[in-house]
């Protein structure tokens, strides 16, 4: 990986910071939008409460998450970086981060490489890529994501 190691230092920061620290941990009421997803392997699992602006914009969220320190760190990672998002947005961030975290072909891991920069403090889960054991743990947030999002649909 073409990564120095003061990005990797950054990282584990963010990672650390967000396991320690969790945002937007508050269950909200009657939400817009709820999900949830269970990794039955390593004991995670992610909930997800999404509110909904005039615009159908996220305007809030509420993340609880059990389990592994990546999974929580996702889930607030994520927590913070859907503000704003569209529901179609966060389909569309879903499968991009998805994509390249499961890049495995060179020409494929070259232009992960290049968009894992532009994703702010997603970028620290992209490190997660390195561990392809818990790839499903960085994973996971998305999944219940998809799922409850594409029930709206
Ligand atoms: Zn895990």
């Amino acid at each position: 990986m073409a990564l120095g190691s003061l990005n990797d230092l950054y990282r584990d920061k963010v990672i650390l910071d967000h396991c320690r620290n969790p945002r937007n941990s508050a269950v909200l009421d009657l939400p817009d939008v709820s999900c949830e997803a269970i990794n039955p392997f390593c004991g995670d699992e992610i909930r997800f409460q999404i509110n909904l602006d005039d615009s159908n914009r996220v305007r809030e969220v509420g993340f609880q998450g059990e389990g592994c320190a990546i999974n929580q760190a996702a889930g607030s990672i994520v927590s913070e970086a859907l503000n704003g998002l569209t529901l179609t947005d966060v389909l569309e961030l879903s499968k991009k981060f998805s994509r390249i975290m499961e890049a495995s072909l060179p020409k494929d891991v070259v232009v992960a490489d290049k968009e894992a920069i532009n994703l702010g403090e997603l970028s620290a889960l992209y490190k997660v890529r390195e561990f392809p054991v818990r790839v499903k743990c960085a994973l996971l947030v998305w999944s219940a994501l998809d799922s409850g999002i594409s029930t709206l649909a």
